[in-house]
């Protein structure tokens, strides 16, 4: 499959909507605000190690949500199955920094791909050591070059994160979480800080796409079951109550973020990542959904 030829088609097809776009950038986060709406890329990396790009696929963005993966990644690896003693496996169907199940719950959340789970996940890494230095360093080997946080996005969340903050400490009253509400938070919120182009995203999850193994090394970073397991939750819960949505109209493994990245995985074929800011009402790129969906139509790759 010519893989450049089809990005340059996509990116040929959507540029034009980039007039009309719909939605609007994630403004809860000022910085992010801030960001054109009107840019496309899209990358992807086969297993057998083809890259591909078009559109504005070397700009740095946000990767926020995106990150959850790469942080659950790293606690499976520490913790294994110890990993979902206070996290559950279910999708949330409520919006991504939703408050009412945790109440009813007793603190445990969903999923760790909603708000609540990855600050849980957080708590579980600040317990491990440095968290965010250790999934900065992974970043960096699975791109084969450094990785670095945005430090006014991340400023601009803890400004902000009122809701997060609320998050934390309602699970710290319900005991899932071990460490200072404070620490666990800086940690949260620089790790969806992190900027990233689409071609290192697509990447950087490499490994997910076969059996767990480093793209550029070959070493393992999660065994197959565990690759498989992070791949059902990104099909499941990995674009909020989007999730069905997604799986019905794209049929592959996703993590969406509100900077406007979705990395998909084509399992034993190839990652992908897509990115355009504006988002739709469920927090995930208008434009990026898009995306996909032509990929998926033009190269008949999905999961189903
Ligand atoms: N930093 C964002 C938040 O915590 C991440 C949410 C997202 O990307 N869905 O609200």
């Amino acid at each position: 499959m010519d893989f450049q030829a089809i990005l340059d088609e996509i990116d040929d097809e959507l540029r034009p909507r980039l007039d009309a776009v719909e939605g609007k950038v994630a403004s809860y986060i000022p910085a992010l605000a801030r960001v054109s709406p009107r840019q496309f890329g899209i990358a992807l990396r086969t297993c057998a190690g083809e890259t591909a790009a078009a559109g504005d696929a070397a700009v740095p963005f946000s990767i926020q949500s995106m990150s959850k993966v790469f942080s659950l990644t790293l606690a499976i690896r520490a913790l294994g199955e110890a990993m979902w003693d206070r996290i559950g496996r279910e999708p949330s169907g409520s919006p991504f920094n939703s408050l009412v199940q945790l109440e009813s719950e007793r603190g445990i959340p969903r999923n760790p791909f909603i708000n609540a789970g990855a600050i849980a996940v957080a708590d579980r890494l600040v317990s491990q050591g440095d968290a965010l230095a250790e999934l900065l360093a992974l970043l960096g080997r699975l791109c084969g070059e450094p990785i670095h946080v945005d430090a006014e996005v991340a400023q601009s969340e803890a400004d902000t994160g009122f809701r997060n903050t609320a998050l934390a400490n309602f699970m710290k009253g319900f005991g899932t979480l071990d460490n200072d509400v404070a620490e666990v938070l800086d940690v949260y919120f620089h790790q969806c800080a992190i900027a990233m182009s689409c071609e290192q995203v697509a990447s950087a999850a490499g490994y997910l796409c076969r059996d767990g193994r480093h793209p550029l090394a070959g070493t393992p970073v999660l065994s197959a079951a565990q690759t498989r397991r992070v791949n059902a939750l990104m099909l499941t819960c990995g674009t909020y109550d989007a999730a069905g949505e997604f799986a019905f109209r794209i049929g592959l493994p996703c993590k969406s973020g509100v900077g406007g990245g979705i990395m998909a995985i084509v399992p034993d074929r190839l990652s992908l990542c897509v990115w355009s800011p504006a988002l739709d009402a469920t927090g995930n790129s208008w434009l990026g959904r898009q995306g996909l969906e032509l990929f998926v139509t033009k190269t008949g790759l999905s999961v189903f």
